[in-house]
């Protein structure tokens, strides 16, 4: 898939560089971490002075970043799944994706918002905990791709992964669930990895070879 990306766009640090080139595509070099380079790249286009639900005007120091399709269900963080948002929405959307929450909004009392709420995260809990869903997370399917974990390319801080939290709870849901992954890994273009490294860590340890994948056809990493 292709992300959404400003048509200018240059940052640079020490033994850092990231640039959108002229056809297209961003270059990155070096170590940069996915998330606050997706959220920059995301203000520049989308702003940071307003919430995209309820469209107030704010501060943009106050403004957070939403995972449209949420973080506990799969959400990655590129431009296409990030968008600026108040504390408040952000914090009422909680684990919903945009278009649940957009049906939210409609209600008027909190009982009813809690109740659909409720509804929802339910639902996306059957798929997730349930090993017959091969794919258990809430994105669209066809940002998905199935690819041989031999293929992806990754940085050298596997030591510091393989100690992490996330990486122990990974093992433990991949066992439980059959192989499945709690989410995808993000890729770039040339098989970097680029986000959810805990769960490649922890893929490749229980040695599940095909692994699901979001290709970013428009990302090179020059390592
Ligand atoms: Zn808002």
């Amino acid at each position: 898939m292709n992300i959404e990306l400003p048509r200018k766009f240059t940052k640079s640090a020490k033994d850092k560089h990231v640039t959108v080139r002229k056809d297209g595509v961003l270059e990155i070099k070096g170590a940069w971490e996915l998330y606050p380079l997706m959220s920059e790249l995301t203000y520049k286009m989308k702003g940071k002075t307003v919430c995209q639900y309820c469209r107030r005007k704010i501060e943009p120091y106050r403004m957070t970043i939403d995972h449209l399709y949420p973080r506990e269900f799969g959400g990655i963080s590129i431009t296409n799944n990030l968008g600026p948002a108040c504390g408040n929405c952000n914090r009422e959307k909680g684990s919903l994706n945009e278009a649940e929450y957009r049906v939210m909004r409609t209600f008027s009392t909190r009982a009813e918002k809690e109740r659909y709420y409720k509804m929802c995260i339910a639902e996306k809990n059957r798929k997730k905990y349930n090993p017959h869903y091969l794919i258990g997370f809430d994105l669209p399917e066809e940002w998905i791709e199935y690819r041989n974990i031999k293929q992806i390319t990754s940085g050298n801080n596997a030591k510091i992964y393989r100690k992490s939290k996330s990486y122990s709870k990974e093992r433990a849901f991949i066992r439980k669930n059959n192989g499945k992954l709690s989410r995808p890994v993000v890729i770039s273009k040339n098989g970097v990895l680029l986000e959810s490294e805990s769960v490649y860590y922890a893929a490749k340890d229980e040695r599940i070879t095909r692994i699901p994948v979001v290709v970013l056809e428009n990302v090179i990493v020059i390592l």
